[in-house]
């Protein structure tokens, strides 16, 4: 997708700290981070979101990844929270496919914060 912004970072086209990279993912740093550790895992490939039919080695990669990402930012044992936002109720602001590791600190139990 020409004008995705993920497919950008993707591409290198544009700057990102970047955490974790095979094949078929690429991890990097939120850039607005909104805990200690907040990073993102995308499929280079595009799909808008959860509900784009992505194939399932797509899906199984993405989360396959996720604990070494959280090993790499050293929460591994800490905990971490791991999110997919879907549509506009989630807050979902980049139509490209991604997973949110958020941790570095505790979080508490609930998962929803109505705004
Ligand atoms: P979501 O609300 O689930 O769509 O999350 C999109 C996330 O992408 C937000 O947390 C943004 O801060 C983050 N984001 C947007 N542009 C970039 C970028 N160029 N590099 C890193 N993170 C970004
Ligand atoms: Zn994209």
């Amino acid at each position: 997708m020409d004008d995705c912004i993920f497919c950008k970072v993707a591409r290198r086209e544009i700057p990102a700290s970047v955490v974790y990279e095979d094949d078929t993912v690429l991890a990097f740093d939120d850039i607005h981070p909104q805990a200690p550790v907040h990073t993102l895992v995308i499929p280079k490939t595009h799909y808008a979101g959860l509900a784009d039919a992505v194939p399932d080695s797509v899906l199984a990669a993405l989360l396959a990844v996720v604990p070494t990402v959280a090993g790499i930012k050293g929460v591994a044992d800490s905990g971490y929270r791991t999110i997919i936002n879907t549509g506009p109720d989630a807050g979902q602001s980049v139509s490209h496919l991604h997973l949110h590791i958020i941790g570095g600190t505790p979080m508490g139990e609930g998962m929803v914060s109505p705004v």
